[in-house]
């Protein structure tokens, strides 16, 4: 059966859509980790994500006349513009079913590359029943994302390319694992030239679906959760995607929502590269798991980079927040004329930045002759925090919580 695989893996035809995806050094990572680390940058694909290599894979696999009539998915994410891209190669009609919440950039992503869009249901469970109905009606073919052989094959690319980009020695390679998919064909080609490689899944806390399946040697229903890893939360992993990956996954460890925002924000700041949720949960497995890794080689897969920019606006802040450079406050003053220019002289000589100040001459528990100031300021960090507010304790100002 793997052999099979790895034959389908090496006739996989991906490259009419997918680029050979740079296998990348990460020297700043790979210091600090004290493992020399490589990204496999999916990121760069054409959508943003390695989803157009099973997509295209399967299309182009179809029958002239099958293929005429079109296909069918239901996905709001990197599936769906996968299979539209890998559509419109092929010159054949498209249908993409999305829950009626989808953000409307991603509904618009799918139209420009031609797709028909029907938007049903609330959630991805429904869209899926109503796509498996206009499938019927329509005689349409069905792109599963995951769990199916063609599928599982374009996404094993993947791996032969490593392969043959990593020619040296190496440890482990650590694959975001969703309904299987990609595990599954990054394994199985990892495994058929160097079973001593470990493969390494990572899922979200919130959604371990493949992890309980391997444990429960049977596929399991979790119920949803919100994750920030989006593009790996499947309640319920393939029958084909469990039985290969019980064969060619060696772990499947998980990451929390923290670490997962975490492990973005430092691709953005000392990679500059831009990931989404999923893409980062391998980072976020070597940063926070302790998996006897130590100056080892080990290659990330970074599956994606289709994040929207509040989302990484909001982790920055967290970020920022979290590391002490951007801090809120409240100052209790004396209500008289320049009290507040005092108080704003006194930040400056701290060399911190005022991002925001709110002055409420009334608030509820002041002493009559008091006024309270809300700040938010920005800091090289903790330690100059620390002295703006030691400072400020020693020319007298009490201290508060900031408002919540
Ligand atoms: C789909 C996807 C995955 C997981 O792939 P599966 O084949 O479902 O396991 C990981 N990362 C991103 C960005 C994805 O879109």
């Amino acid at each position: 059966m793997d052999e099979s695989y790895v034959e389908k893996i090496l006739k996989a035809r991906v490259y009419d859509v997918a680029i050979e995806s740079p296998l990348e050094a990460a020297p700043r990572l790979s210091r600090r980790l004290a493992n020399d680390v490589w990204f496999k940058r999916e990121d760069l694909q054409p959508v943003f994500s390695f989803k157009l290599r099973g997509a295209y894979n399967k299309i182009a696999s179809l029958g002239d006349e099958v293929a005429r009539r079109g296909v069918i998915c239901a996905s709001a994410g990197n599936h769906a513009q996968g299979v539209a891209l890998a559509a419109r190669r092929r010159s054949i009609p498209a249908v993409i079913v999305m829950p009626r919440t989808t953000p409307e950039i991603k509904v618009q992503a799918v139209r420009e590359f031609g797709a028909e869009v029907v938007l049903h249901g609330d959630d991805f469970d429904h869209a899926y029943e109503h796509a498996l109905g206009i499938m019927n009606e329509r005689g349409l073919t069905l792109i599963h994302p995951f769990d199916d052989p063609d599928v599982i094959a374009g996404q094993g690319t993947i791996g032969m390319e490593i392969l043959r980009q990593h020619s040296g020695k190496l440890d482990a390679i650590f694959v975001p694992i969703g309904g299987g998919g990609l595990i599954a064909g990054v394994g199985l080609a990892i495994k058929a030239a160097r079973p001593d490689v470990r493969v390494i899944g990572v899922q979200a806390e919130a959604l371990p679906a493949m992890r309980r399946a391997l444990e429960a040697r049977s596929r399991v229903t979790l119920p949803s959760a919100p994750t920030i890893a989006d593009g790996i939360a499947v309640r319920q992993v393939g029958e084909l995607t469990l039985a290969l990956a019980s064969r060619c996954v060696d772990e499947v460890v998980t990451v929390t929502e923290e670490e997962t925002a975490n492990a973005i924000l430092l691709l953005l700041e000392i990679e500059k590269t831009v990931v989404e949720g999923a893409g980062a949960t391998p980072l976020a497995a070597i940063l926070n798991r302790r998996l006897g890794l130590a100056r080892r080689n080990v290659v990330l897969v970074l599956t994606g980079g289709n994040i929207d920019v509040t989302m990484i606006s909001r982790i920055i802040v967290r970020g920022l927040v979290k590391d002490g450079r951007l801090v809120r406050f409240g100052v209790i003053l004396r209500d008289q004329p320049g009290a507040l220019a005092r108080l704003t002289a006194l930040i400056a000589e701290c060399r911190a930045n005022i991002v925001h100040i709110e002055h409420d001459r009334a608030f509820s528990h002041a002493a009559i002759g008091e006024s309270r100031v809300e700040l938010t300021l920005e800091t090289a960090g903790a330690e100059q925090i620390a002295a703006v507010k030691q400072r400020l304790t020693e020319a007298g100002y009490g201290l508060e919580e900031p408002y919540s």
